[in-house]
């Protein structure tokens, strides 16, 4: 896929300032340069390389925003905004971004959050530097946007609990080290029954039972995961007993964010695309881009691009300064994630029969943005949410 410069004259817009400005374009740079070109390669094999964390983590990238003693570079969310925005627009993977954001964004920060000073040495050290990989444990075969009814079961026996039960859809299941893994730890469960423990590869046990094939983010790896009598320390416990959901709803923020601000930047990378494509391809004796319908159609997908982008930026905005923007979150996930797929389909039209085949990357971008409305909180649930911050 041709990716021009961004045609749009984008001003710099608050959160961000020119500080940022500097970072997108030194992330730019090294994912136009380090991940870009091997994308086809990695989708295909169905992983990146285990080495890219390293990568990441020697430039800095894993660490934005934990503080420089545990390795990381002091900054704060912005710059991780920034980070997975430019992820996604100058690499054009779902996959790849869903691999590294799932350790960095999901589940590095309970343990920064929730997390002793020996966890953090343990997990967020080591996370940090790309030797040690996370992923989040929360679905289950059973149980998905109903978070609280997860069956996975944590029984303390003396200074272990004994965990039974299996996860699905498991972002980096296969190859993570730790797992951030949430468990019931009353008869009952559900709001004031659930922890979370943390689970590590080699525990007895603690079984990979399938890597799952998928629609698109071929190049993540998603996996099933099973518990047979895996005996945990309990100094793995993760923030209180039974105050699971807690960090659950805590981490959903960011996640949704994050995700709101991964379809922000594929869609730039879509509209830039698209354009070019649009000046180049000829039909009729001109581009395809001078017949009205098309230059209507870009324009129309240029201005939902916009209107998802300032929605987010906002919602960051608020999150960045402390306040607890749950209805603005959840928009953001809900708009930005239905139309970057109804942008990636336009552009595919636009593109004929060339967006269809693999090599122009726009097949990628519409299976790759066909997750987003389920991901982090389905398209319902976030209305769910939205409806009850109305008082309805
Ligand atoms: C590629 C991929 C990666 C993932 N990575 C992770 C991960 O790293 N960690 C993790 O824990 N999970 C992960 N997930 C799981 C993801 O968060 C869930 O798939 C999602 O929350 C939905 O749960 P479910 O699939 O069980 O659907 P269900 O909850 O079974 O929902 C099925 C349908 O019913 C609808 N529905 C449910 N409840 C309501 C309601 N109250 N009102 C109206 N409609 C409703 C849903 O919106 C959906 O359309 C991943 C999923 C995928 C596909």
């Amino acid at each position: 896929m041709t990716v021009v410069k961004d045609s749009g004259g984008r001003a710099v817009m608050p959160p961000f300032g020119p500080e940022h400005e500097e970072l997108r374009e030194t992330v730019a740079r090294f994912v136009s340069a380090e991940i870009a070109p091997h994308v086809d390669e990695w989708e295909a094999a169905r992983e990146f390389p285990r080495e890219l964390y390293r990568r990441c983590a020697e430039l800095g990238f894993l660490g934005l925003k934990f503080p420089e003693a545990y390795g990381g570079q002091g900054g704060t969310h912005l710059h991780d905004a920034v980070w997975v925005e430019e992820l996604a627009h100058s690499g054009g993977s779902g996959g790849v971004a869903a691999g590294l954001n799932a350790h960095t964004s999901i589940a590095m920060p309970p343990i920064f959050n929730f997390g002793t000073e020996e966890q953090k040495q343990r997990w967020l050290v080591p996370g940090i530097a790309g030797e040690k990989i996370g992923a989040l444990g929360i679905t289950e075969p059973g149980a998905g946007s109903d978070v609280a009814s997860i069956a996975t079961t944590a029984k303390r026996q003396g200074d272990a609990y004994v965990v039974n039960g299996a996860k699905t859809f498991i972002t980096n299941g296969v190859r993570a080290d730790f797992l951030v893994c949430a468990c019931k730890t009353t008869e009952e469960g559900g709001h004031g029954g659930i922890s979370f423990l943390v689970l590590e590869r080699e525990m007895p046990g603690y079984e990979v039972s399938r890597k799952l094939e998928k629609m698109g983010w071929h190049s993540s790896d998603t996996g099933e995961l099973s518990f047979t009598d895996v005996e945990v320390p309990a100094e793995n416990l993760l923030g209180e007993e039974n105050g699971g959901f807690k960090l659950i709803m805590a981490n959903f923020a960011w996640e949704r964010l994050l995700m709101s601000i991964g379809a922000v930047g594929a869609m730039r990378r879509l509209i830039e695309a698209t354009v070019a494509y649009a000046l180049d391809r000829e039909a009729f004796g001109r581009p395809i881009g001078k017949f009205q319908a098309i230059r209507h159609q870009i324009a129309e997908m240029a201005t939902e691009a916009e209107v998802a982008r300032a929605q987010t930026y906002d919602a960051l905005r608020l999150f960045h300064e402390g306040h607890d923007p749950i209805r603005e979150v959840s928009i953001s996930k809900l708009l930005t994630q239905r139309t970057a797929l109804r942008i990636a389909d336009r552009s595919l039209q636009i593109h004929g029969g060339y967006g269809y085949m693999r090599e122009y990357g726009i097949e990628r971008a519409v299976r790759d943005a066909r997750l987003g409305p389920i991901g982090g909180g389905t398209d319902e649930i976030m209305k769910e949410i939205i409806g009850k911050t109305m008082g309805l």
